[in-house]
């Protein structure tokens, strides 16, 4: 590595990165400076090469207020403008997934027993990262208990309580406020579009399916809005421009959110997608955007229901499925009311998998 790698890079962004103790506690290396404290006119004085025991890198002095910076060349090379990070996503848009359709998974299933998942830290890795990857994960053999699926949230992050509670009743109730509560046939969806922020991870705990009928389903969303964009590239914009209402209300409660279908990075990435014929308002657009917005629809719609992407299952007691709530949709069959058939079903966020994911990867590191 050659001072290039220090003369090439904007002062200012160099500098907004000085890891010395002046610039961030060394407690918790968090930034102790705001961007507006930083002179006017900040140059790079001088660079010499430092070759220290315990650091080998750049040491940069600042001008105008003297400041001295070391950068150690492996933060270099890992970070510096143009490097390989470059226009590096979050993990959360299709660059960082393996999109699928359901031939894909045939053998594949990515799914673990709770007794490995529990004990053993490279399965709970696996499954996790699968969440990440393909967008679920169906863990085995979880005790059917009530409120299990409380303790299967709490293993990688943090339990999101709703209107509906901590966990929702997946059975016949009635008087359902939802129509996930009666036995219906439900279509390929998402979850709660109603609500800013969406939950991002569902878990589904199967306790009780002895009912005929009620078998599950997975689309990759992701994977069908690719499809989208290639085949009608218009209907695939249409979708990630046009703002759709979203809103739920029973005696109690009364949600509303107003997001794309499809929703992209800034670099145009597909992130997020909404979808969810029971809660879809109405739409307040002129005539001809109106047009496009439903046949744009209506493909993506047609899309979603194409019998080669949807992953067909039967949840049995104890199978526990975890997923991405933001790119797959979950569907069933229809059941007879009358037979048994019980899920218990929480939400949770991809913030919290993520970083239990990360922390058990150190942790793997260290031992
Ligand atoms: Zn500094």
């Amino acid at each position: 590595m050659s001072s290039t790698a220090i003369t090439d890079s904007p002062a200012p962004w160099l500098r907004d990165n000085c890891p010395c103790d002046a610039c961030r506690d060394p407690r918790n290396g968090q930034k102790l400076f705001q961007i507006t404290d930083l002179p006017a006119g900040l140059a790079v004085a001088s660079v010499r090469e430092v070759s220290g025991e315990a650091t080998t890198g750049w040491e940069v002095v600042w001008e105008p207020d003297g400041h001295r910076s070391l950068y150690p060349a492996d933060w270099l090379d890992a970070h510096a403008p143009g490097g390989p990070r470059g226009t590096g996503g979050d993990g959360r848009t299709e660059a960082d997934k393996e999109l699928w359709a359901a031939a894909d998974l045939s053998g594949r299933l990515p799914e673990a027993s709770w007794d490995a998942y529990i004990g053993d830290r490279s399965v709970r890795i696996h499954a996790l990262e699968s969440v990440r990857r393909l967008g679920f994960a169906l863990l085995r053999g979880v005790p059917c208990r009530d409120r299990m699926v409380l303790d299967v949230a709490e293993t990688f992050g943090f339990v999101r309580r709703t209107n509906y509670g901590e966990l929702f009743e997946v059975r016949v109730e009635p008087d359902p406020n939802n129509l996930a509560f009666t036995g219906a046939l439900i279509t390929p969806h998402t979850d709660n579009p109603y609500r800013d922020p969406v939950p991002t991870v569902q878990l589904l705990h199967c306790l009780r399916n002895e009912a005929k009928g009620g078998d599950s389903g997975l689309v990759d969303g992701f994977h069908a809005a690719a499809l989208l964009r290639r085949e009608d590239p218009r209907a695939f914009d249409v979708l990630t421009r046009v703002p759709v209402e979203f809103s739920f209300a029973d005696a109690r409660t009364e949600l509303r959110a107003q997001r794309p279908l499809i929703d992209v990075d800034p670099l145009g990435r597909i992130r997020e997608i909404r979808f969810n014929n029971r809660s879809i308002g109405t739409l307040h657009e002129s005539a001809p955007v109106l047009e496009e917005f439903y046949a744009a629809y209506r493909r993506f719609g047609e899309l979603l229901l194409r019998p080669e992407l949807r992953l067909d299952f039967r949840l049995t007691p104890g199978d526990c499925l975890i997923f991405d709530n933001t790119r797959l949709l979950h569907a069933r069959t229809a059941f007879a009311e009358s037979g048994g058939r019980h899920l218990q079903g929480a939400y949770a966020d991809l913030d919290g998998l993520g970083s239990a994911l990360a922390v058990l990867r150190r942790e793997g590191a260290a031992a």
